[in-house]
């Protein structure tokens, strides 16, 4: 599996998540990261996933960042940006209507 720049940067993002989470990220870096969750729906939604395994267990195991794991996250931002790109989001003019 070839992966682009910008899949790249997603696993990047995704081995910094514990880090950032801990405050163990340096100031530059915890800008960048969240830079990137700023365009990234996909790193976003991981980020709320290991809070929230975090929130259960107290930590996460480093099997959480195994390479398979990083590999079908990177499959799953693939589909993002590709829904994204096929439907930009509309905007919503529905009006809304009371029972
Ligand atoms: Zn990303």
């Amino acid at each position: 599996m070839r992966l682009l720049a910008r899949d790249l940067a997603c696993v990047e993002a995704v081995e910094l998540v514990t880090d950032y989470l801990e405050g163990a990220l340096s100031r530059r870096a915890r800008r960048r990261y969240e830079h990137h969750l700023a365009a990234c729906d996909g790193c976003e939604a991981y980020l709320e996933q290991v809070r929230a395994t975090i929130r259960a267990t107290g930590q996460v195991e480093p099997k959480d960042l195994e390479p398979e794991t990083l590999d079908a996250l990177v499959d799953l931002y693939r589909q993002f940006r590709a829904e994204d790109a096929a439907e930009p989001t509309p905007p919503t003019d529905e009006p809304e209507q009371g029972p």
